[in-house]
């Protein structure tokens, strides 16, 4: 069986002549879930982006179920993935959370009756189907990242990618998030600090430092190497 989405030798350099990704070679299984952990500056954001097809890759190939993309054409990868920033403020734009959601299955030009099906489908998945006639913009913080992550399902990504989704709840919401994340039968890469998020939820760990991943492997060895953990940064759960 082919991994959903194969990195191999990825190198991403930021237009501003900066080295982000120096070499990156990642499978990612279906309905497989990886914390990808690393200090600041590591390269995760930037690696979530390529993977989401948003960020050309410098050099390196990248293949969706074992066909490589040519030419730069990522829209195989972008039928597959789905990024959810840091910020749900970059992913909602609309006047209410039903335009919010149904946005990118307008975009695709899916049917009235199936973007009013899958954005209510996506908004119950998160617990927010009550908001839909909200505006986004007036929710809690909480409430903006479920909503931010329906409108990532409602597209039905076989990938989803999330950039430190936990960032910024109060416990509460942080309990929710969780609950939400561990439901979701997707395959997951979730960018985070928060190594008790990792330690709950994540069987893979991957360690990036410096745009190089430097361990890839199960969680229960890799929280337990505090020496590893420390060198990079990071503190055990
Ligand atoms: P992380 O998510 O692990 O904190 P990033 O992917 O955000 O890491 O950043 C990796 C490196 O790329 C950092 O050194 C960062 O300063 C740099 N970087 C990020 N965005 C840009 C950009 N738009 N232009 C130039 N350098 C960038």
């Amino acid at each position: 069986m082919w991994p959903l989405i194969e990195a191999e030798g990825l190198i991403y350099i930021y237009p501003d002549g900066h080295p982000a990704l120096q070499g990156i070679s990642l499978r990612i299984h279906r309905e497989e879930k990886i914390a990808l952990v690393g200090p600041n500056g590591a390269g995760k954001s930037t690696l979530l982006l390529v993977l989401s097809g948003l960020l050309r890759p410098t050099a390196g190939i990248l293949r969706v179920e074992g066909e490589e993309i040519r030419n730069w054409d990522p829209r195989r990868l972008r039928a597959k993935s789905g990024l959810v920033f840091q910020d749900p403020d970059d992913q909602l734009f609309s006047p209410t959370v039903f335009d919010d959601v149904a946005f990118g299955l307008i975009y695709r030009g899916l049917p009235e009756s199936e973007v009013r099906e899958r954005v209510y489908q996506a908004l119950r998945a998160v617990g927010m189907a009550w908001a839909a006639s909200r505006i986004s913009h007036h929710l809690s913080v909480g409430e903006k990242k479920r909503v931010a992550i329906a409108t990532v399902l409602a597209l039905q990504p076989e990938l989803m990618l999330l950039d430190e989704p936990t960032a910024g709840l109060d416990p509460r919401g942080r309990r929710e998030l969780i609950g939400l994340l561990r439901d979701l039968p997707q395959a997951m890469v979730v960018a985070t600090h928060d190594m008790r998020l990792v330690a709950e939820l994540f069987p893979r760990v991957v360690i990036m430092d410096q745009g190089r991943i430097v361990t890839d492997g199960p969680a229960e060895e890799i929280l337990r190497d505090e020496a590893l953990l420390e060198a990079h940064g990071l503190e055990p759960p």
